[in-house]
């Protein structure tokens, strides 16, 4: 059978990437489940699920350690996203922050450096900070996380700050805020939402509403919930799977096509805001 196509989402530089990654929130607690992550991972990437995003916070550092196991010979084939506390982005915090966060990767750049979220910190210094590490070659991209509307217009109203090239925020069908006012103003600029926790953590999965959309399509209820983020104009997402035949599932997600007629369904199920709110942040 032939693969399903990964299609690529661009960032406002120009460059694209595929629009369905992988996640590693919650990879490298536990020794006795490495070798089942790091085949996950390796499936993933043979699969084209080349986008692998990470955090220096994710399991104390050891995510981005199992990252960089799991990457080996392979770091020319994919696209690396990793991400600075808020809170060690203070002043030029995030240069050594990044330094680390190379050292754990086991690789000299980071395709994509993520603000993990706002924090108190002064923005201006740390977007000087990402600049620099680009001149320096540490880093390709910069982008933020959990921004919301206001965070983003403090952003890009400062010198440098436009050269933001995401929004890694929560969203899934179960989650669905950010297409009151983030989403469209994102589409506006031109900025792609990153999805996270694509599949709610898994908490949604047994809404009778996805089993019967699911059944139409001889899926699962996760590959319906990963096919409805995909479906959305302008966004991304990076589910995490702990091992192959997830991954293995999440890839065949590509291949699902929903109609009309489970798009409203689901509507009806997970419905649209009807107001504003805040962003929420697992
Ligand atoms: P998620 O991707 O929504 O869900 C992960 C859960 O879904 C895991 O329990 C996983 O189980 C399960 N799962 C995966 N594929 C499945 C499948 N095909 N069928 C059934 N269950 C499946 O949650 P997440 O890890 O919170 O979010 C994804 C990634 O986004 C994170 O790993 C992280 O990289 C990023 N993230 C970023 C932020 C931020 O603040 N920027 C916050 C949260 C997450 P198994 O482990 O058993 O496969």
């Amino acid at each position: 059978m032939t693969q399903p196509e990964n299609s690529t989402i661009t960032f406002p530089s120009r460059e694209a990437i595929p629009r369905l990654g992988q996640g590693t929130w919650g990879l490298g607690e536990d020794p006795g489940r490495r070798d089942d992550e790091i085949d996950a991972l390796r499936t993933g990437i043979d699969l084209g699920l080349t986008v692998i995003d990470t955090a220096e916070s994710y399991a104390d550092g050891n995510a981005e350690t199992l990252v960089g196991t799991a990457l080996g010979n392979r770091r020319e084939d994919v696209f690396l996203i990793t991400k600075v506390s808020a809170e060690n982005a203070a002043g030029t915090g995030a240069a050594d922050a990044c330094e680390r966060s190379l050292r754990r990767l086991g690789t000299d750049r980071i395709d994509l450096y993520l603000l993990h979220w706002r924090g108190a910190s002064a923005l201006d210094e740390t977007v000087e900070t990402f600049n620099s590490l680009i001149a320096q070659g540490k880093i390709r991209h910069w982008g933020v996380s959990n921004f919301d509307v206001p965070d983003l217009s403090e952003l890009t109203a400062i010198s440098g700050g436009t050269a933001v090239e995401t929004d890694q925020v929560l969203y899934n069908l179960a989650r669905r805020s950010i297409e009151w006012d983030l989403l469209p103003r994102c589409r506006e600029a031109h900025l792609p939402v990153m999805a996270y926790s694509p599949l709610e953590r898994g908490r949604m999965l047994d809404h009778p509403a996805l089993r019967t959309v699911a059944e139409r399509h001889d899926a699962t209820p996760a590959q319906v919930g990963l096919a409805w983020v995909l479906h959305q104009d302008g966004v991304c997402a990076i589910p995490r799977a702990g091992n192959v035949e997830h991954v293995r599932q999440n890839h065949a997600a590509l291949r699902i096509d929903l109609t009309p007629d489970d798009l409203a369904e689901l509507d009806r199920a997970f419905p649209p805001p009807t107001g504003p709110t805040p962003l929420p942040i697992i």
